[in-house]
This record gives structure tokens, C-alpha cells and sequence, in this order.
């Protein structure tokens, strides 16, 4: 019975981790979106390359110093980088999808 509450106890532990890494990159995205516009931010975490490719994403990790590629599959993204669905990279990556309007205006 002890062991059945442990395993339990650990799996919404690690549910936390994974959506706490989405909402990081979501969190990225707002403070690049900003900067983009023209606002003062704190030093960007993760920054948008180009979007030039339906499905293809490419973002640049500050901190990891390296270009990231996010894949997307139906409408699923993948990390080619984190080689996972579930990374602040992919979370950015939904943020981009669903701002494009926003983008084009920054462009024009
Ligand atoms: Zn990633």
C-alpha cells in the first residue's frame, strides 16, 4: 500500500517538471514578443531565428548558446534539439504557430 502512494506521489512530480518546462518557453515567447515590439526586457532566454517554413521552427537557446530546431507533425511539435514534445523549445514554438498574425505585423 506504502509503495502504491510513493509510485503515485512521483508520476505527479514529474507531470509538474514537464508542464513547468512548456510554460517556461511560453514564458520566453511573451518576453521575446515584447522585446520585439519595441519594450525593455530582461535578457531573453530563447529567441526566434525564422519562421519561414510552415513547418519549421528555429529558435536560438541564449543560455545553451546553440540553434534549435522545432519539427512540427500534424500539428504536433517536436524538439529536434531535446529530441522531446515536452521542452521550453516546443513551448515557444506553439507560441510562434499561434501568433503568426502578430509576426507579420512586426515585419511590415
Ligand atoms: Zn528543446
Amino acid at each position: 500500500m506504502e509503495k502504491e502512494i510513493r509510485h503515485k506521489h512521483d508520476e505527479s512530480i514529474e507531470t509538474d517538471i514537464k508542464n513547468n518546462q512548456i510554460d517556461y518557453g511560453i514564458f520566453c515567447f511573451s518576453k521575446w514578443l515584447s522585446s520585439e515590439e519595441g519594450n525593455i526586457t530582461d535578457e531573453l532566454k530563447i529567441i526566434l531565428r525564422n519562421q519561414d517554413k510552415e513547418n519549421d521552427v528555429k529558435l536560438f537557446d541564449v543560455d545553451e548558446n546553440s540553434e534549435v530546431n522545432v519539427i512540427f507533425e500534424n500539428g504536433i511539435p517536436f524538439c529536434k534539439k531535446c529530441q522531446t514534445d515536452d521542452c521550453a523549445h516546443t513551448g515557444f514554438a506553439i507560441c510562434v504557430k499561434q501568433n503568426i498574425p502578430n509576426l507579420e505585423k512586426l515585419k511590415n
